[in-house]
């Protein structure tokens, strides 16, 4: 089957499109990166499935009402992860009871790639063969997790990124930022809209992040001076928090910048471009570089360690303690 290589927007045109001249097929996998709005397009797809009006969706009639109040007896949602084996069974079973009150029956499975081989072959059967009333979309943000079998029975449809110009102009117009906020947002977001709505709509997120870059240009010498990043970083505590990645990336970010400069390359934070240029003329590209592998090892690390979420503030302690040394040099204790 053709694989359509388009955006959010597009995809849902064309998915309009099969819905308006009935050639909904039967089999879809939306793949694209976290946050791209795989998940709003299916709702949405789902929703002109279920419209009984003319311009679908319509918003007002009974399909709708009921979609909209998230009580429609034939959409069927597995959002859990990662996938448990008892729930494919589950989704098996209701594949095959017709639907309710709609023509057909729609089925997501929003993290289809976190399936394990066992899952994914009790499912497959059912994607292979659905009843004729089933449609049935597969979310994933790494498709190469699927079986190649899975893969080659769906309709493919890739989320593409966003260019950073377009996400630049989203961001300035919804939400009326100013250029180096803009710029930075579509840059931090790196095309995935969600991402960039995130930040712009959380006053606390650009907060931290004033936060975080404040406590890093106060490193010095002295080893102590870690201690505001470890704050910054929310490493108050032994567990993850919830908007941890965002530390990491915020904190990686100024780093790559450094390194960047170091090379005559464009920097991420243009908002706060001073602040990273003088930062970078004390410290070498390596020492930023070496800063980027010391984040990236510790992410791993506590990734691979599933009891590593009992102890944060240990593992960001060590990280930074890694990083001040890649600048300042190991001998030199305070
Ligand atoms: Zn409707």
């Amino acid at each position: 089957m053709a694989d359509f290589f388009i955006r959010g927007q597009k995809a849902l045109e064309m998915l309009r499109k099969d819905v308006q001249i009935n050639t909904v097929r039967q089999g879809y996998i939306f793949e694209g990166s976290e946050g791209i709005g795989k998940k709003t397009v299916a709702r949405e797809f789902a929703k002109m499935i279920f419209c009984e009006a003319e311009n679908k969706p319509c918003g007002k009639c009974h399909g709708c009402m009921m979609f909209s109040a998230g009580t429609h007896p034939d959409f069927f949602v597995l959002e859990e992860s990662p996938v448990k084996i008892e729930s494919v069974r589950r989704l098996n079973d209701e594949l095959f009871v017709k639907p309710l009150i709609a023509d057909r029956k729609v089925f997501v499975i929003e993290h289809a790639d976190e399936m394990n081989q066992e899952s994914q072959n009790a499912f497959l059967k059912s994607f292979e063969e659905p009843p004729y009333y089933a449609v049935i979309i597969l979310i994933t943000s790494s498709a190469h997790k699927l079986l190649p079998t899975i893969l080659s029975r769906g309709t493919r449809v890739l989320f593409k990124p966003f260019s950073q110009r377009e996400i630049e102009n989203f961001v300035s117009e919804k939400y009326s930022l100013t250029g180096a906020r803009s710029s930075f947002v579509a840059r931090y977001s790196a095309g995935v809209v969600g991402r960039a709505v995130e930040i712009c709509e959380d006053e606390e997120i650009l907060t931290k992040r004033d936060g975080i870059i404040r406590a890093i240009t106060g490193l010095s010498h002295e080893k102590v001076s870690i201690l505001p990043v470890i704050e910054a970083m929310g490493a108050t505590g032994r567990n993850i928090p919830s908007d941890g990645d965002f530390y990491f990336d915020v904190f990686t970010s100024f780093f790559r910048d450094v390194a960047a400069l170091k090379v005559g390359g464009s920097i991420i934070n243009t908002d706060y471009k001073d602040v990273v240029e003088s930062f970078a003329k004390n410290i070498k590209g390596s020492s930023a570089r070496g800063i980027i592998d010391v984040v990236s090892k510790t992410r791993a690390d506590m990734s691979a360690n599933i009891k590593a979420k009992m102890k944060y503030d240990l593992w960001i302690t060590n990280m930074l303690i890694k990083c001040w040394e890649e600048i300042y040099g190991t001998g030199n204790r305070s």
